[in-house]
C-alpha cells in the first residue's frame, strides 16, 4: 500500500517539475519575465542540499520597470470601488485554497517545514485574503470630528505602490499577510521574495492575476537582498516598505529609504521568553513549551526560544521537558509523521549548531541534542531538537536570536526576577506567561516589553488584534483596521458651517 508520505513525494515532483525546466524569473505588469540578462542564483534543497531550480537575480531594470507597473496601475486600483476588490479578493483566497495542497507541498520542499505545519500556513494565507476582502469596502472610512462653526471629517486613502519585502521562514503565508491588506486598501505591490525560499511567491502572483488583479496591481521580482531589495526600498514610486525580517536588515531598509522618506513597517527578530509560575498547570505549559519553539523548526518569529521557571518546579519540569524533546520525531517534511525537518539551508544549520559551542563554553548544559540527526544522513540540514539548561540571561544563547529548534532554559526566584530576566533583551516582540494567579498573570503582562503577551495560551492568532514588537523586534502594527494605518493616508477634511468670522486684513 502507498504511504501518504510516498503520495506526498510523488505530488511533490510533479508540481516542481516546471520549476526545474526554467529559470525562475518576475512577474511584472500581468505576466511572467524572464528579467533583464542577469547572473541566475541556485535555489538549494534542505532536504539533500542539491539544486531545485536555478533563479533570475533581479537587477535595477528590472525593480524599475516593476516599480513603474505598480506606479501606471495604482490610479485606476485605488479608485475601484471596494466592493469589487472584495470580490476579486475573495476569489483570491477561493482559488488559493483550490491549490492548497500544491503551494503546502511546494513550500515544504523549498523551506523544509514538515508539511503537517505548510498545509495550514496555506489556509491561513486564504483566510488572510478573505479577511482583508471583507474590509475592503469600509477601509476609507474616518471619522467625524464636529466643531463649533466647522465640520471635520477623515477619509483615509491608499499611499500608493508599496514594496514587500519577505523571509525565508513561513514565506506564502507571511506574504498573504502583507499583500491581502495592502490591495484592500487600494495600493499596488511590488514583492521580493526571500532568495533562499522563492517559489510559492509565483504561484501566488498567478493566483491573484487568474482571480482578476488587474496587471501591474501585484508585481514580483526576484533577486538578493543586498541587489534587487535594496533597489526597490530606493526607487522613488514605491510609498511604503513592509518588511520581514532580521532586525539589522531593518536597520540598512530605513537607512535605504531615507533619501526617498520612505514610510517604513518593520516586523523584525524575537528572543521570546515563556514564563512558567509554579502555581501554573504544568501540563498545559509543557505542551505550550515544546509547541512554541519546535513547531515551524523553531523557525518562528513569535517562538519562544528563553524559557523562564520558577525554581521550586524547574528540576521536575526540565526533566519532563527534556523526555519530550528526546522523543520530537525528526524527518523529511512530506512525511505526516514528521515534526521537525531540515532547517532552510546549510549556512543556517552550521549558525544554529555554533551554538552548542558557545552554550558550552559559557558555561551551560547542552541537555538534549546539539548535533546533526544522523539517521537523516550527511546531505540535508538536519538538526536534533535542542535543549540548553543551566543557562543565564547574560549568556549568549540568552540574548542572540537563534531561529532554530533550540530552548534556552533559565531559573527566578520571584516575580520580579522573571520580569527582569524577560526583558533583558534587545528584542520585544511576544512574551508568554503561565500562571494560576490572575491578579500576577496582568501585572506581569503589563511590565513585559514586548507588543503581544498570551497568558496560559501558545501563539493563538485572531486576525482583528494588532500584531508587531516593541524595541528591536519591530516597527508598526499588523492585523485589523492596524494594517490599514500603513498602507493608507489619513486626510482631514474641514468645511466651514459658513458662520465664522474671517480675520479681514486690508481692509
Ligand atoms: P533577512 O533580513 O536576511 O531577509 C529578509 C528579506 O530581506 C529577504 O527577502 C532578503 O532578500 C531581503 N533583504 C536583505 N537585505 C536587504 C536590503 N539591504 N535591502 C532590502 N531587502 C533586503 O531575514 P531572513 O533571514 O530571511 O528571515 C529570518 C528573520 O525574519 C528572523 O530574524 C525572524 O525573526 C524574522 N521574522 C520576523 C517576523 C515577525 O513578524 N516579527 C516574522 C517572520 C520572520
Amino acid at each position: 500500500m502507498t504511504s501518504a508520505f510516498d503520495t506526498n513525494r510523488t505530488k511533490a515532483e510533479g508540481y516542481l517539475a516546471r520549476f526545474r525546466d526554467k529559470p525562475l524569473g518576475h512577474f511584472i505588469d500581468g505576466r511572467p519575465v524572464a528579467g533583464a540578462p542577469a547572473a541566475l542564483f541556485d535555489n538549494l534543497s534542505p532536504i539533500d542540499g542539491g539544486v531545485i531550480n536555478k533563479v533570475a537575480a533581479g537587477t535595477a531594470a528590472d525593480v524599475d520597470a516593476a516599480a513603474r507597473a505598480a506606479q501606471a496601475a495604482f490610479p485606476a486600483w485605488a479608485a475601484l470601488p471596494g466592493d469589487k476588490r472584495r470580490a476579486i479578493l475573495h476569489r483570491i483566497a477561493d482559488l488559493i485554497v483550490a491549490r492548497g495542497e500544491e503551494i503546502a507541498l511546494v513550500e515544504s520542499m523549498d523551506t523544509g517545514q514538515p508539511i503537517r505545519f505548510m498545509s495550514k500556513a496555506a489556509e491561513r494565507g486564504a483566510e488572510n485574503f478573505r479577511f482583508y476582502a471583507d474590509r475592503a469596502p469600509e477601509a476609507g472610512n474616518g471619522l467625524s470630528l464636529p466643531a463649533k462653526e466647522h465640520l471635520n471629517y477623515t477619509v483615509r486613502q491608499p499611499i500608493g505602490p508599496v514594496a514587500v519585502i519577505t523571509p525565508w521562514n513561513t514565506p506564502f503565508m507571511l506574504s498573504t499577510w502583507k499583500i491581502a491588506p495592502a490591495l484592500a486598501a487600494g495600493c499596488t505591490v511590488v514583492h521580493k521574495p526571500a532568495e533562499w525560499s522563492p517559489l510559492t511567491a509565483m504561484l501566488l502572483a498567478e493566483i491573484m492575476t487568474e482571480a482578476g488583479v488587474p496587471a501591474g496591481v501585484v508585481n514580483l521580482v526576484n533577486g538578493l537582498g543586498e541587489e534587487a531589495g535594496k533597489t526597490l526600498t530606493e526607487h522613488p514610486a514605491i510609498k511604503a516598505v513592509a518588511f520581514v525580517g532580521e532586525s539589522s536588515t531593518g536597520g540598512h531598509i530605513m537607512a535605504q529609504g531615507a533619501p526617498t522618506l520612505k514610510r517604513v513597517h518593520f516586523e523584525l527578530g524575537g528572543k521570546n521568553p515563556v514564563i512558567v509560575f509554579d502555581d501554573a498547570d504544568l501540563d498545559r505549559a509543557l505542551d505550550a513549551v515544546v509547541f512554541m519553539i519546535y513547531s515551524l523548526n523553531g523557525q518562528r518569529c513569535t517562538s519562544s526560544s528563553r524559557l523562564l521557571v520558577q525554581r521550586g518546579v524547574h528540576d521536575a519540569f526540565v526533566a519532563r521537558l527534556a523526555e519530550r524533546v528526546t522523543r520530537i520525531r525528526v524527518g523529511h517534511p512530506l512525511d505526516p509523521q514528521t515534526e521537525v525537518g531540515p532547517l532552510i539551508h546549510r549556512r543556517h544549520l552550521d549558525k544554529v549548531l555554533g551554538y552548542c559551542g558557545i552554550a558550552r563554553s559559557d558555561g551551560a548544559e547542552v541537555r538534549v541534542g546539539g548535533v546533526r540527526a544522523e539517521e537523516m544522513g550527511d546531505e540535508g540540514n538536519y538538526v536534533r531538537p535542542t535543549l540548553f539548561t543551566g543557562a543565564d540571561s547574560r549568556m549568549r544563547i540568552a540574548q542572540e536570536e537563534i531561529f532554530g529548534p533550540v530552548l534556552t532554559v533559565i531559573p527566578f526566584d520571584d516575580e520580579a526576577e522573571a520580569v527582569r530576566i524577560a526583558n533583558d533583551v534587545q528584542y520585544g516582540l511576544a512574551g508568554y506567561i503561565w500562571t494560576g494567579d490572575v491578579g500576577r498573570a496582568n501585572r506581569v503582562a503589563l511590565a513585559l516589553e514586548a507588543g503581544m503577551v498570551w497568558v496560559n495560551s501558545e501563539n493563538n492568532r485572531h486576525l482583528p488584534t494588532p500584531f508587531g514588537g516593541t524595541k528591536a523586534s519591530g516597527i508598526g502594527r499588523d492585523g485589523g483596521d492596524y494594517s490599514f494605518d500603513f498602507y493608507m493616508e489619513t486626510k482631514n477634511i474641514c468645511v466651514a458651517l459658513g458662520t465664522h468670522a474671517i480675520p479681514k486684513l486690508g481692509v
